[in-house]
Order: C-alpha cells, then structure tokens, then sequence
C-alpha cells in the first residue's frame, strides 16, 4: 500500500531508497534532524534482507573493526521502545560458538581473539564450560567462544516497527514503489518511480544487494558482489536451547520463542541481485539445507528427529574486502550510500543513525567518514568471487 504518496512532485531534502534496516534507520534520523525526508520502497518495509535474516545480535561476527559499533546497535535494539517506539522481540540469551575440528578451533582462537582485542566481551573456553553454560550443545566440540551480550530478534516484526515510528516523524513513506532511475537535474535529483517523479536535494542509496543497479544510473561502477543467504526452519519443539549457537564458519541455530528452531546458513553467489531466479541452485538449496540440518545436529544433538518445515532465502550485498560502503559516493557530495555491512542487522540501526549525522553535519557517536566505511575504495577494486575473502565466507 503506498502511503502519504500526495505530494510526488514536491522537493524533499532528501529521497532514501530502500526500505530496508539501512534506509529506514537513515530516513528516520534525518527527519528527527529536521530534513524533509522521502523513503521509497518497492516493496514493503524489511521485506528483504533486513526481513528474512537470522535475527541474531552478537558482536563475534562483524569484522573487528566494527565490534564497537555492532554493540552500539545492539543496545539500539535492546532499548527499541524508547527511539523506535515498540520492542521487536529482543531476546538477551547470549551466544555460543563451537569449534570442532582442528582448523576450526585455530579460526575460533584468532578470529575471537581479534574481537577480545577490540572491546568484545567474549570469553574462550573448553567444552566442559560451554556445557554448563548451555547443556545441549555436542560434548564432541573441542572449544567454544561465549558472549554473554549476544541474543536475538524477531527482524520480520521490524517493518511494521520502523512504519510508524517514520510516519510519526513525517517521513513520507512510499513504499510499494520501485525507483526506476536517478538523474541528477540543476544541483538536485530527479527520481522516475512507478508512482509518479519526485525531486530530492540529496539521495542515499539503500537497496542492499541492489545497490549496485543504482549507482550505476549516477555513472559509477561499483564492484559490489551478491551472495544468497538460507534459512531453514523446523517444527515447534520442546525447550532445547536457550543460547544462539553457532559452529565456527558453518552457520547458526537459535531456537525462538514459539519453539521452532531456525537454522541459518550460506548458498553461493550469484553475479546480480536481479538474476537471482535465474542463477539460483535448487540442487545446492536442497544439499546446503541437509548441511545445515546435520550441522544443527552436530552442535545440539537433541534436534536429530526434528522435522524440517520450510526453507527461504535471502541476498546480502558484499564488497571485496568485505566491510561496509558508507558514506558520500565518490565525486558527490549530495549522493549517499550505505550496506554491504556483514551482519547488518545487529549494527543497521546505528549505522544509519551515523550516516544521519554526517548528512546532517553533526557530531557522529563513532567515525564515519572513515577509509574503512569510504565507498570511493571501491574504485580501485574488482568483484573478484574466487577471492581468499569469498571462500573464507562460504
Ligand atoms: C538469510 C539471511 C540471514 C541473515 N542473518 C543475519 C543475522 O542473524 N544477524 C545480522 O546482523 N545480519 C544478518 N543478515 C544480514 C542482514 O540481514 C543484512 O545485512 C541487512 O538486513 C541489510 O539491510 P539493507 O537495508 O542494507 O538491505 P535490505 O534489507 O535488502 O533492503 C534493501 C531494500 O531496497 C529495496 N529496493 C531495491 N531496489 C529498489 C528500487 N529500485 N526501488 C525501491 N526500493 C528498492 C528492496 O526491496 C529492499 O527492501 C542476514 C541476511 C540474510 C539474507
């Protein structure tokens, strides 16, 4: 249903494309900041990525770098009623991560070391703690990381969440409707949309996966790959779990609130986010959801009988050195653009409170206009989806 869609031709001070977590964060600070602000979305909000995911919050993941500011969005989440006016279903549990083989345990041991480094406070541990920490995982893991702050959230209650908290600031939310090209017009942008042209002083480019498709209509070329996430999901179970429970580099399994157990792992790439149907395995759908079972049943071996009720996916967009693209985009000072964020459901809220700032000229809470966020590093990049770092991921 598109809202408020009145006034297409009136000029915003700012048009955010994508409703995601990026662009619904982005468009709410900006308001709050006083813009007059436009948020178009082909869809409906938190329909895509920032809809489909896992949900989990933890600070093991994103790169070390970014630890501080996962943690700050992870608090946003905690505390979602005051800034965003209701809860999405935070559940504190905290999280484990299990290592099994040998190689798993000496990636463990550095990457949750480098994270320690960087303000985490997760502890290493033998399987015997992890145990009584959360007795159901596999006595058969040789090592565990725990992190107490972690937990999780119910993202698909997160668009109807972000709706009204937008429509109170007076964002005009235009969703249900597809940009179908930028131009940029006398100092000002021209955006053509399903529902009419509407006109921004500024834009900010947050369609995840689909980013690149936009920046290119501004001329750039942005070497920004795509990747399918998978989910699966079980029959509702008795209580067996009440950690995130993850295996190093194999996927994470968290039972919800209503039993069902969600098992959430990677595919493969694929070369754009519009050729998905096209490029999409079913074979490694099917393949890679068994992997995710017998791994599930590895790390906690009370799920072995758990029925299998469905499957989905989901695209995340990555740049080759897999961090996030934030900021002005190269050669513009009035055109933005945030994702490529790993775990950017835990860290979305804050990054697009930051972009806000920037936007707006104040004081950021943490850098922003940082080398590591700069979408212009980019230019000297290719995609390169056989990279040491695409592997690593896989
Ligand atoms: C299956 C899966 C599991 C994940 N698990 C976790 C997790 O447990 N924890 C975590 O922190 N992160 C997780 N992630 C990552 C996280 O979900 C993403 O990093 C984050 O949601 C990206 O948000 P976004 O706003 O950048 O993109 P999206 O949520 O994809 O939003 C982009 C929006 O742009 C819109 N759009 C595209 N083109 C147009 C157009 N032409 N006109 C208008 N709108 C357009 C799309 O419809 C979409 O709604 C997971 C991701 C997936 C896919």
């Amino acid at each position: 249903m598109t809202n408020s869609a009145g006034d297409l031709s009136g000029n915003f001070d700012a048009a955010v494309i994508g409703g995601g977590v990026m662009g619904c964060a982005t468009a709410l600070h900006l308001a709050r900041g006083g813009m007059r602000v436009a948020l178009v979305e082909r869809g409906g909000l938190c329909t895509e990525a920032s809809g489909r995911n896992a949900g989990t919050l933890t600070p093991m993941f994103p790169a070390p770098f970014l630890v501080p500011y996962a943690q700050r969005g992870m608090e946003m989440w905690k505390t979602a009623p005051q800034w965003l006016g209701r809860g999405i279903g935070y559940q504190a549990r905290g999280g484990l991560e299990l290592a099994f083989t040998e190689a798993e345990v000496a990636g463990l041991e550095s990457e949750m070391g480098e994270r320690v480094r960087a303000g985490a406070p997760i502890r290493i541990m033998d399987i015997e703690e992890a145990r009584r920490i959360e007795p159901s995982v596999s006595a058969k893991a040789r090592r565990a990381a725990f992190c107490p702050i972690d937990g999780f959230i119910e993202s698909n209650a997160g668009g109807r969440a972000f709706r009204s908290a937008l429509l109170g600031d007076g964002v005009t939310v235009l969703d249900q409707t597809e940009v179908l090209s930028i131009e940029r017009r006398a100092g000002a942008f021209a955006l053509a949309t399903g529902a009419g042209n509407l006109g921004a002083g500024r834009v900010v480019l947050a369609a995840g996966a689909w980013i690149p498709k936009m920046a290119a209509w501004l001329g750039l070329d942005l070497p920004i790959t795509v990747r399918i996430h998978q989910m699966v999901v079980s029959e509702r179970l008795a209580p067996l779990l009440r950690v995130v429970v993850r295996i190093f580099g194999r996927g994470s399994f968290k039972q919800a609130v209503n039993g069902s157990m969600l098992l959430g792992t990677v595919l493969h790439w694929i070369s754009a986010a519009d050729r998905e149907a096209d490029e999409i395995d079913r074979v490694a759908l099917i393949r890679r959801m068994a992997w995710a079972v017998r791994n599930g049943c590895e790390a906690i071996p009370g799920l072995a009988g758990a029925r299998v009720l469905r499957t989905w996916t989901g695209l995340e967009a990555y740049a080759p050195d897999n961090l996030p693209v934030i900021g002005p985009l190269p050669g513009m000072d009035d055109a933005f653009v945030i994702g490529c964020q790993r775990s950017g459901f835990t860290c979305g809220p804050f990054m697009g409170r930051l972009l806000a700032d920037l936007i707006l000229g104040r004081q950021p809470e943490l850098p922003i206009a940082h080398p590591v966020f700069d979408p212009g590093r980019l230019l000297a990049m290719r995609p390169d989806a056989n990279s040491t770092t695409a592997r690593a991921l896989s």
